[in-house]
């Protein structure tokens, strides 16, 4: 029988925007399309108004945020 034991090492997550900067796009709820995503929130909602023009039936959107997280390794248990 093999026997091992493995040591485990605290980590903590924490948003890393160094890794990929913080973006944001918004999506229409009513079709599923969606802007750029772009590191200036305001593009989405310049999007959105530009989409509702195009479609007035489209009111309901919701932002998409990617932020990047990374694990940084602490101390042995
Ligand atoms: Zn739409």
């Amino acid at each position: 029988m093999v026997r091992a034991t493995y040591r485990f090492r605290e980590h903590t997550l924490t948003p890393a925007p160094d890794d990929e900067p913080t973006s944001s796009a918004l999506a229409c709820k009513g079709c599923g399309e969606a802007s750029e995503p772009s590191t200036d929130a305001t593009d989405g909602t310049a999007w959105a108004a530009d989409h509702l023009k195009a479609n007035p039936g489209h009111l309901t959107y919701r932002e998409i945020i990617t932020r990047s997280y990374r694990f940084k390794p602490g101390a042995w248990q």
